[in-house]
C-alpha cells in the first residue's frame, strides 16, 4: 500500500509488483504464499484504481531456476500474472541460464516475459543488435531499464550503455519497462529517470503498459496472452 501511495505521489500512472520468487539471494516468496500475494495486490489495485494501474508479476532468478523450469510457479498461477521478470539471463560472470534455454521455457509460459536489469551489450557479445531485438520481438520479451545495476567501477546504470541498441527498436515491436530495485527502499525515482531516458530517445510510447493501451497490435497480443488468464 505504501509503495502504491509513493508511486501515485510521484506521478506514476502504472506500477507492477515483482517480488522475488524462490531465490536464494534474498528473502523471497514461497509457493504456499502465492495466493496471499495475489490477494494483497488485488487489495492495493482496488484501493488505487482511480489513480494507478497496478500489475501483478514475479521476478525469477535464472541462477536458481532448474533447467527443467521446475522452480517456476504452476500454470494455474502463471496465467494470473501480468508478466514474469527474469534476472541474470545469459549472465556470463554468474553463469545464468542462457537466452536460448529461456526461450524454450517461454514456450510453456502463458504470460509475457521481461529481462530484468540486463547489461545487454555485455551479456550478448556474440549477437548483433538486430538479431537480439528480433528474438525479443518474436518471443515478446520486453526490456527492463533498472537504475540499481552498474558495471564495476561505473556510475551509470546498465541501460545507459544500451541507447544505440534501444534506438534500433524504433521499427520493431519491442517494448520496455522502467524498474527500481526497491528491496528495502521506498525510492521510485529510478523509474522516473529510466522513463526520462526513453523519452529522450523518443521511445516513451514503447513503455508498457502505456504501449498496451495505445498500440492496437499490442492490445491484440495482450488479449492473446490473457485468454487463459482470469483477468
Ligand atoms: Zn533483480
Amino acid at each position: 500500500m505504501q509503495i502504491a501511495r509513493a508511486a501515485a505521489d510521484k506521478g506514476l500512472r502504472c506500477i507492477a509488483f515483482t517480488d522475488h520468487y524462490l531465490t536464494r539471494k534474498t528473502k523471497s516468496l514461497q509457493p504456499y504464499q502465492l495466493n496471499a500475494y495475489l490477494d494483497e495486490i488485488e487489495t492495493v489495485r482496488t484501493r488505487w484504481k482511480d489513480r494507478l494501474k497496478v500489475l501483478t508479476a514475479l521476478e525469477i532468478d535464472l541462477l536458481d531456476l532448474e533447467l527443467t523450469g521446475r522452480c517456476l510457479p504452476g500454470d494455474e498461477f502463471l496465467s494470473k500474472l501480468d508478466f514474469l521478470l527474469f534476472e541474470y539471463v545469459s549472465d556470463i560472470p554468474l553463469a545464468g541460464i542462457p537466452l536460448a534455454h529461456l526461450l524454450s521455457l517461454l514456450q510453456d509460459i502463458p504470460c509475457p516475459a521481461g529481462l530484468a536489469h540486463t547489461d545487454l551489450p555485455i551479456m550478448f557479445p556474440h549477437r548483433s543488435a538486430d538479431e537480439l531485438l528480433e528474438i525479443f520481438r518474436q518471443h515478446r520479451i520486453f526490456i527492463e531499464l533498472n537504475e540499481a545495476y552498474h558495471r564495476p567501477g561505473d556510475a551509470l546504470p546498465f541501460y545507459r550503455h544500451a541507447g544505440d541498441l534501444f534506438l534500433k527498436t524504433r521499427n520493431r515491436s519491442v517494448y520496455f519497462s522502467a524498474g527500481t530495485d526497491l528491496h528495502n527502499r521506498l525510492d521510485l525515482l529510478g523509474a522516473r529517470e529510466a522513463v526520462a531516458f526513453l523519452e529522450k530517445l523518443d521511445l516513451k510510447s514503447r513503455i508498457l503498459p502505456v504501449a498496451q493501451w495505445t498500440d492496437p497490435d499490442v492490445q491484440q497480443e495482450k488479449y492473446n496472452y490473457r485468454q487463459t488468464g482470469s483477468r
